[in-house]
């Protein structure tokens, strides 16, 4: 017997049909005699919603009162979700985030898990219920409803699983695995066989949305077993074979398969681009212009400082486009003049594509790669970052799957047959 959380995204319990089809996929594995804790999304397209009728009476919501509003999705579900177990004959309870004490900050709307009392969990696990638990949602020490960001129920489930010591965690999603990049964006793309947590973790930060990043951060801290695959499989599919599907991912001292250069392609348009053009270049002007920022709570990804001639810098950086009002506001406001820039100019117009690789430790040439690449299509590269396993380039937003199908040919992904 083992314990396994399971996590159905929002396209996965779309409708109560497919709600149906997820509790026969849990009595199977719970019949087999397994302890089964199950976390859920809200279902596909609500959360949207929530979040629009908000924006209908505020267009910044207030963030207490937008996660109160965008947590009720999740509770649908799992209340759903409970009613289809039961009615095959398997015993289950249903439980919000705050019910199970997910304890967060309160940051609402992007809220971090500090705490999981796994008490109740286990006793209604050891009564032989199937556990369900609304995803994307726990309270603040104050018991304020908060919410994880989008993509939160992820995290929801591997929280849980690293609380209860779960054997596996399995992601159910309408992919039958992590890609080599986005299958609706280029068709040929391969599935992965395994991924190491490093490039699930830059995939997830540079804009895979298969999983949440943090749900891979908790699963590479606490050794949780992490797989995604499909739950729009046939349900009664034999348990072993569904079991051994998917991606599985990996620590990177387990693999041992020789690396591809890249495993895969990510990519993003959630990021604008902020210049402060004319910066007189001394000591202490990046923190005199981030560190407003930061204190503001907004989030800074690449960075570009180049000094001209003149002894004049253009700064730029790029933000999340959720706050790029609020960062452009603070620097167009009495910071400009303090800092003694010339102009602050804003691009939304902006993506950003990386290719992610642990081979790339090994692999030389890859940058000059992907730059010939991008130059082949005539695309011009505006800012780039590197790390030991990631090339990252900012360009224009209307070349952004262009540049993700080439570079994709480039690797050559589509053969990839995964680790
Ligand atoms: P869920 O609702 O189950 O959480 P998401 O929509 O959040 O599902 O994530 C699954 C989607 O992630 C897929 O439908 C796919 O379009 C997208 N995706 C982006 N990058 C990848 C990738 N590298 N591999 C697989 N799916 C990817
Ligand atoms: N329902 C939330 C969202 O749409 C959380 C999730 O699906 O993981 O972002
Ligand atoms: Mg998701």
């Amino acid at each position: 017997m083992a314990l396994i959380v399971h996590k159905y995204g929002g396209t996965s319990v779309g409708t109560t049909e497919r709600i149906k089809n997820v509790a026969r996929r849990i009595a199977k594995w719970s019949r087999a005699g397994h302890q089964i804790v199950v976390v859920v999304s809200a279902m596909s397209g609500e959360t949207n919603r929530l979040i629009g009728l908000a924006k209908e009476l505020q267009a910044e919501p207030d963030p207490r009162e937008l996660d109160v509003i965008a947590s009720t999705g999740e509770q649908v579900t799992i209340g759903l979700l409970a009613m289809a177990l039961k009615s095959i004959g398997i015993r289950a309870r249903s439980y919000t985030g705050a019910q199970v004490r997910v304890l967060t900050d309160s940051a609402f709307t992007k809220a971090r898990i500090v705490a999981i009392d796994e008490a109740r969990i286990r006793a209604d696990l050891d009564a032989g219920q199937v556990v369900v638990v609304a995803g994307f949602q726990g309270q603040d020490e104050h018991g304020n409803i908060t919410t994880l960001g989008r993509g939160g129920s992820d995290t929801s489930a591997v929280a849980l699983a690293a609380a209860l010591r779960a054997d596996e965690c399995l992601i159910y999603t309408d992919v039958d695995g992590v890609y080599t990049t986005d299958p609706r964006i280029v068709p040929e793309a391969q599935r992965l066989r395994t991924v190491t947590f490093e490039e699930m973790l830059e995939m997830a930060s540079l804009g895979s949305k298969v999983l949440q990043i943090r749900s891979v951060e908790f699963a590479g801290k606490y050794r949780v077993r992490l797989r995604v695959l499909s739950s729009l499989t046939d349900a009664d599919m034999p348990l072993e074979e569904e079991a051994d599907s998917g991606t599985l991912i990996t620590f990177e001292e387990d693999t041992q398969m020789e690396q591809a250069a890249i495993s895969g392609i990510a990519f993003t348009r959630d990021e604008a681009k902020i210049t402060l053009t004319g910066v007189p270049d001394r000591p202490g002007i990046a923190y005199q212009i981030l560190g407003p920022v930061a204190d503001a709570n907004v989030d800074v990804d690449m960075i570009i400082q180049n000094t001209g001639a003149d002894g004049l810098t253009d700064f730029s950086f790029t933000v999340h486009r959720n706050e790029y009002a609020k960062a452009m506001d603070l620097l167009n406001g009495p910071l400009k003049a303090h800092i003694g820039a010339r102009a602050v100019l804003g691009d939304t117009r902006i993506c950003k594509v990386s290719v992610v690789g642990i081979g790339m430790r090994s692999h030389v040439g890859i940058a000059s790669l992907m730059f010939r690449t991008l130059s082949e299509e005539g695309i011009n590269i505006q800012m780039i970052s590197t790390s030991e396993i990631k090339i990252s380039c900012v360009i224009e937003d209307k070349y952004m799957e262009l540049a993700v199908r080439a570079l994709h040919k480039a690797f050559g992904l589509e053969q990839s047959v995964g680790a």
